[in-house]
């Protein structure tokens, strides 16, 4: 064989590999119910299987398929088993998982419009989409103002948030001389921990985010944050950012966007909105409720790697006011410089975000919307929130257990009655039992069971037989504890 092809995959190679590969994700999927939801091994259990040192001459397709089943499947958490329940979902699809391999297979770096036209552009229709599909408002379509793009994270793109507002109130000065000491940020206490961790990146100072105070649904007061707002500019301080969220981690609570928006509005102070995984319910509109008020927002992202059918990562990032956003991270070095950025008629996604690189994203949100259609997607979140409601129903009718949270969507927060080290032991139980996956929280101080139903291929079947293994699972403990 020619020495420059010698240690390439021939394309007839890869055809066979990669159909091997698609009969192996097959299989998966036809199993996924038969290994334990969260992963049993012990920390440095892979590593302790791999060589020691990478292989000198290259090993076959075979053998290293042999060794994702051997080595590397016990150390998967099935995040796509329809018995995972644990966090928020991440949830994947079909035409997910073909539309992200056409995106590998063209390998494009879509920086700039010129790196890739279809890249830019697929994205930027898909999410003026979105914006009709979620009924957002219209200031976030590319034909206005705003527009969108699509991030890897919901914490990227509320760190672009946080760092457009900062740049909009000291006037574009803070990228040239540094930060300015007076800025404050606010947030609810059950905001998720990427905003804190964006007001760190952005040089605002962990100390200068004041955590509002939440009512007896764990959502923001805005009577609170006003009351707040107006000590700091007392005390000579700079408002300048609010994150409202739409759906917390904890408990999936609702902030009153509008309440909220109104302050905003008068002390004039970007309002981010985060809804990360309740962003997509409203493709239903029975739950666009939870999106009153957007109208007030300056900026707003969901993922549809969440919930949408669409795997990680995928964040889509919307902006009333795309100028702001793109002085602030806008970077042109010559050896970027090309005729249809200077023409001004197209976009170019490297200054919307923190990296420069970018993959086709757009390619597998695309694959998922067409696949599904509009319909296909109603159907199966109104499926998930039917089956959350349903398991809210039984906890709330039976005696030993109770519900910790209001549950507007798919999140239900529960616990037994019997406190927090009988709750923590028994979501040890369940876990380790392989047959389902759940994880906590603590809200009102309690220990607090979450259940989030989510998964793609989650039915009734499952939230039933989840049920009935928790409260088998508390019988038993409950006998062992008197
Ligand atoms: N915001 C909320 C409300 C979340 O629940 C999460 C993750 O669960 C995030 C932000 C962070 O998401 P990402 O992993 O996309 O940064």
């Amino acid at each position: 064989m020619e020495e420059s092809k010698k240690y390439h995959m021939s394309l007839d190679d890869f055809e066979h590999n990669g159909q091997e590969l698609l009969s192996w994700i097959k299989k998966y999927y036809e199993n996924i119910e038969s290994y334990p939801v969260m992963s049993q091994t012990a920390p440095g259990q892979i590593r302790s299987a791999l060589p020691p040192k990478a292989p000198q001459s290259g090993d076959t397709f075979q053998d290293i398929l042999q060794d994702v089943e051997k080595i590397i499947l016990p150390g998967i958490t099935h995040w796509q088993s329809p018995n995972f329940f644990a966090y928020f979902p991440a949830n994947a699809s079909g035409p997910a998982i073909l539309g992200d391999l056409l995106s590998s297979c063209f390998g494009v770096q879509g920086m700039i419009w010129a790196t890739s036209p279809a890249c830019t552009e697929l994205e930027t229709h898909i999410l003026d989409w979105l914006v009709d599909m979620l009924d957002l408002p219209n200031k976030f379509k590319s034909s206005s103002d705003g527009g969108g793009v699509i991030q890897d994270t919901a914490s990227s793109a509320s760190l672009c948030a946080v760092l457009s507002a900062r740049e909009k109130v000291t006037k574009f000065s803070s990228n040239m001389k540094g930060c300015h000491d007076k800025l404050v940020a606010y947030t609810s206490s059950q905001a998720h921990s990427s905003i804190e961790k964006a007001i760190k990146i952005a040089g605002i100072g962990k100390e200068n985010l004041r955590l509002i105070d939440v009512d007896k649904e764990f959502a923001m007061r805005p009577e609170l944050l006003d009351e707040q707002i107006n000590k700091d500019i007392k005390r000579g301080k700079i408002p300048f950012f609010v994150c409202a969220t739409v759906g917390t981690t904890s408990s999936n609570a609702l902030d009153p966007l509008e309440a909220i928006g109104k302050i905003c509005e008068w002390y004039q102070i970007w309002l981010h909105v985060d809804a990360a995984m309740s962003g997509t319910a409203a493709v239903c509109p029975e739950f666009r409720f939870i999106h009153e008020g957007l109208e007030y927002a300056d900026s707003y992202c969901f993922n549809p790697h969440k919930w949408m059918f669409t795997n990680f990562d995928c964040d889509c990032f919307y902006v009333a006011d795309r100028k702001v956003l793109i002085e602030t991270l806008s970077i042109l070095p010559e050896y970027l410089r090309n005729k249809a950025t200077e023409s001004g008629a197209v976009i170019d996604y490297r200054d919307w975000h923190v990296p420069l690189g970018r993959r086709f994203r757009s390619l597998k949100l695309w694959f998922v919307i067409r696949h599904y259609g509009i319909e296909g997607l109603q159907h199966h979140i109104r499926q998930h929130v039917k089956l959350a409601q349903q398991f809210a129903d039984w906890v709330k009718r039976d005696h030993q257990f109770e519900l910790v949270a209001p549950v507007p969507l798919n999140l239900v927060c529960f616990r037994h009655k019997a406190g927090d080290d009988f709750n923590a032991n028994l979501l040890d139980k369940l876990n380790q039992s392989g047959e389902l996956y759940l994880t906590h929280t603590k809200l009102n101080d309690c220990y607090t069971l979450r259940f989030c139903v989510g998964q793609t291929s989650t039915e009734q079947r499952h939230v039933v037989k989840a049920w009935r293994k928790i409260r088998e699972t508390a019988s038993k403990l409950d006998k062992t504890v008197h």
